[in-house]
């Protein structure tokens, strides 16, 4: 099958469209899906800039994906081949303490397509069939390209503003840099929470998309001071949760914009992994830190219920050719995408 493979660790450079074996034949439980299209997410920049843990070369890129069901395993009854499904990247055991209590993303032994496992970006993909979901019949049609660029932001925006962050109807939610999947996702949420969202992004055009998406208040942070900003918009009471991806370069911030007893969530840190914490702050305000890493089976399939509505719709920044999946790669890398940028199998 073709596929898009990583030959070594150390960026885009060494991605190669080659030919691989296929992915397995689906065993007791599993499904092989012929994908159709793969969205592309920041962590695929981190597994090619290597992450700790060895990797084996050539690796397919790539956790999020979404075709037709090309064969099934035995057992498998809930969906049959030609179905149109899209993939939760996060794979878990389905039989450790925490999985058993219905937390797969705690799962001791989680892995995540395009991470530990083999990824999207090939023409067959083979996952547990707990794993593939059913793509809604919308108005306007829900394609390969969309249905992709759903699942692993949707479901991680979804547990870190909902399950984690419980934010709620009136409260005001800070989102760090509105250009990325899960901020977009994240402020899709609160407007259907009915929460008023502040938004920041070093662009723009960018902010003015958010708006038209239902943000209430815009900031660019390359020109405008978002702590002082905030602290002034909520006449010094400060946000009831903030949600945070970037890390390190925000941390900071992020806290100085908390109201007393507020939440901060955080998933990711595309600025750096390391930040300081003052603890005499942190008890004396209330404050709550929540980490968050994608979601478990009910949260997924509440996710897909609310796309089954309408509510949840993605958005796709561009859409790329198998061949050309480094320019797409290029263009995550520099931030440039306003929504998931998509690459057609
Ligand atoms: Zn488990």
């Amino acid at each position: 099958m073709r596929a898009c493979v990583l030959t070594a660790t150390g960026g885009t450079d060494h991605l190669r469209i080659t030919d691989v074996p296929d992915a397995p034949t689906p065993q007791a439980g599993e499904v092989r899906v012929a994908i159709r299209a793969a969205a592309l997410n920041h962590l695929d920049l981190w597994v090619m800039e290597g992450l700790p843990g060895a990797t084996r070369f050539p690796h397919i890129v790539g956790a999020d994906g979404a075709g037709v069901v090309e064969s099934i395993g035995p057992g498998v009854t809930t969906v049959r081949e030609g179905d149109r499904v899209m993939i939760n990247p996060g794979i878990s055991d389905y039989t450790c303490e925490f999985c058993q209590a219905g937390e797969h993303s705690l799962c001791v032994n989680y892995q995540l397509l395009g991470e530990h496992l083999p990824g999207t970006v090939a023409e067959l993909a083979t996952v547990p069939v707990q794993n593939v979901a059913r793509i809604p019949v919308l108005l306007p049609v829900l394609g390969f390209a969309e249905a992709a660029a759903f699942s692993l932001v949707t479901l991680t925006a979804w547990r870190m503003v909902v399950t984690r962050a419980q934010l709620k109807k009136d409260e005001t939610v800070l989102i760090w840099g509105i250009g990325g999947g899960v901020s977009l996702t994240a402020l899709r949420i609160a407007t259907l929470i009915g929460a008023r969202a502040i938004v920041t992004s070093s662009s723009d055009a960018k902010l003015a998309a958010a708006k038209e998406l239902g943000a209430d208040v815009t900031f660019n942070h390359r020109t405008q001071e978002v702590a002082k900003e905030v602290r002034a918009l909520t006449r010094k009471r400060g946000v009831d949760v903030v949600v945070d991806d970037v890390g390190a370069a925000t941390w900071d911030d992020s806290l100085r914009c908390l109201r007393r007893g507020g939440r901060l969530v955080t998933c990711g840190a595309t600025s750096g992994p390391h930040v300081s914490l003052d603890l005499r702050r942190l008890f004396w305000h209330h404050w709550t830190i929540l980490g968050s890493t994608m979601g478990n089976a009910a949260e997924y399939a509440e996710v897909v219920r609310r796309l089954g509505q309408g509510e949840l719709r993605s958005t796709v920044d561009r859409v790329f050719q198998l061949e050309r999946t480094r320019d797409a790669f290029e263009r995550l890398g520099k931030g440039e995408q306003l929504g998931k940028v998509v690459v057609e199998i």
